[in-house]
């Protein structure tokens, strides 16, 4: 595969789409861009300068003057500095859908993401990049996966970084998260028409990987991909 391609996977919270996005970029030796990231890195730096969702002017501020950057090993940089278990925190799980569905916030980042997208090929994650920030991509994915199954996987995350929380809990933060995302009037989360639905309930990482590895190189064989992303 030698031309510019753009793979996007969307899919609810917890169904393993970064993990899943990493190990395929990795696999096909293309960048990847983890969007849910920066979402979450605007509603730290909000958050820790005590600024609300509803407070525009100040997160406009605050998306000039917020630097974002991935690391080597795609750990999140702000201005300059790891910030990686930061935006994993609950406290900006909690957050992070209330300054996504903000317009300028989802358009100065959306641009970043398209900028990003149109420099090589990549595998860009998170919840809208099929059907906003790269509706031609050549290969949409959207993964879907039984709640509670994502609860214990995010569980078990969060218990790994000394959080400690119920099932219940993580359940109903992931649903109220899901809730929010696909009811914003802006960019919100749906499969687009054209993305191939995997359930990744009864899958290990692995066989996800494998599975949109291989849809990707029978779909690059039977066409060649296009150069022309609509911006
Ligand atoms: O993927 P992750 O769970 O890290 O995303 C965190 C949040 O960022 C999502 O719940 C959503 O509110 C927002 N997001 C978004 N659009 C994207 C990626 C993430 O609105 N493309």
């Amino acid at each position: 595969m030698n031309s510019h391609f753009v793979i996007a996977i969307d899919g609810p919270s917890g169904t393993g789409k970064s993990t899943t996005a990493r190990l395929l970029a990795k696999n096909l030796g293309i960048t990847y861009l983890d969007t849910g990231a920066m979402y979450r890195a605007i509603a730290l730096v909000a958050l820790d300068a005590n600024i609300s969702p509803e407070n525009t002017d100040a997160l406009k501020n605050v998306l000039q003057k917020t630097e974002i950057s991935f690391d080597g090993e795609n750990h999140i940089l702000i201005n300059g500095v790891s910030r990686e278990t930061d935006i994993r925190s609950s406290r900006v799980s909690g957050s992070v859908s209330l300054y996504s569905a903000i317009p300028e916030v989802r358009e100065a980042l959306t641009e970043k993401q398209r900028e990003f997208g149109s420099k090589a090929s990549c595998v860009l994650d998170g919840r809208d990049i099929g059907t906003v920030v790269f509706p031609n991509a050549q290969f949409k994915f959207f993964l879907v996966t039984d709640l509670k199954v994502r609860a214990k996987r995010r569980m078990e995350e969060l218990l790994l970084r000394g959080e400690n929380v119920s099932l219940e809990e993580v359940m109903e933060s992931l649903a109220e998260r899901d809730e929010q995302d696909s009811n914003r009037k802006v960019a919100p989360l749906r499969k687009a028409e054209d993305a191939v639905e995997i359930d990744t309930t009864h899958l290990t990482i692995e066989q996800q990987v494998e599975k949109i590895r291989a849809a990707v190189s029978v779909g690059a064989t039977l066409e060649s991909p296009s150069h022309n992303q609509k911006k």
